[in-house]
């Protein structure tokens, strides 16, 4: 296909996340914080995330400083791209829809906060993360660039393994057996067999 109709397709599933995601925005300010683990390296793998799926790919599509690291790939990886972007755009509304209120872009408790089983977290824990997966695999599918294809995946990936598992410690102190009960049952980023 050609480059900028790749360009095209990433930037609406970028378009798609900050439509989904800005309603949840709005209405979860009135929901108050209660605990609040926002650290100052939450903080910078938010902003490193930022840099790696918005900025950089922002650059490679209207600039042409990073033309120098460009990559092709064959036809059938890139609809493989188009189909892990469907994939995330899906799966980030609904995850979005099913945490409702609960939802933080960081680690927090709110004060109504409920432990969401039902939806698609009924079968994984993290399906929201499983979508942002999604989004920098399809990322380096669609953007032939070793600088913006990749640095979705490298800065995802770090912000993954520091968040996941304080994550989980949180919901654990807040809910207890009751979320302890819900890890038995259920895959942490795909449903378990
Ligand atoms: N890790 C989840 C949610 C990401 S949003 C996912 O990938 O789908 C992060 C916030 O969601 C955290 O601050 C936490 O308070 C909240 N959270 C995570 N799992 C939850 C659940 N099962 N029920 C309610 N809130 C949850």
């Amino acid at each position: 296909m050609e480059s900028l109709i790749l360009k095209i397709i990433y930037g609406l599933s970028i378009l798609a996340s900050i439509i989904i995601r800005r309603p949840h925005e709005n209405r979860n300010k009135v929901n108050k914080i209660v605990d609040n683990q926002k650290t100052a390296l939450e903080k910078t793998l938010l902003l490193l995330v930022f840099i790696g799926m918005m900025i950089l790919p922002m650059i490679y599509v209207f600039t042409g400083v990073l033309d120098f690291a460009n990559y092709t790939l064959p036809l059938a990886l890139q609809f493989l791209g188009v189909l892990f972007m469907t994939l995330f755009v899906w799966l980030f509304y609904r995850s979005h829809k099913d945490l409702g209120q609960n939802w933080s872009v960081s680690l927090e408790i709110r004060d109504e906060h409920t432990l969401v089983s039902s939806g698609v977290y009924s079968k994984i824990r993290h399906p929201m993360y499983t979508a942002i997966w999604f989004w920098v695999i399809g990322q380096s599918l669609l953007l032939h660039n070793y600088i913006a294809g990749l640095s979705g995946i490298v800065a995802f990936w770090l912000m993954y393994l520091l968040r996941v598992g304080p994550e989980e410690k949180m919901m654990e102190n807040t809910f207890g057996e009751q979320y302890k009960n819900y890890k038995s049952k259920t895959g942490r980023l795909l449903p378990k067999f």
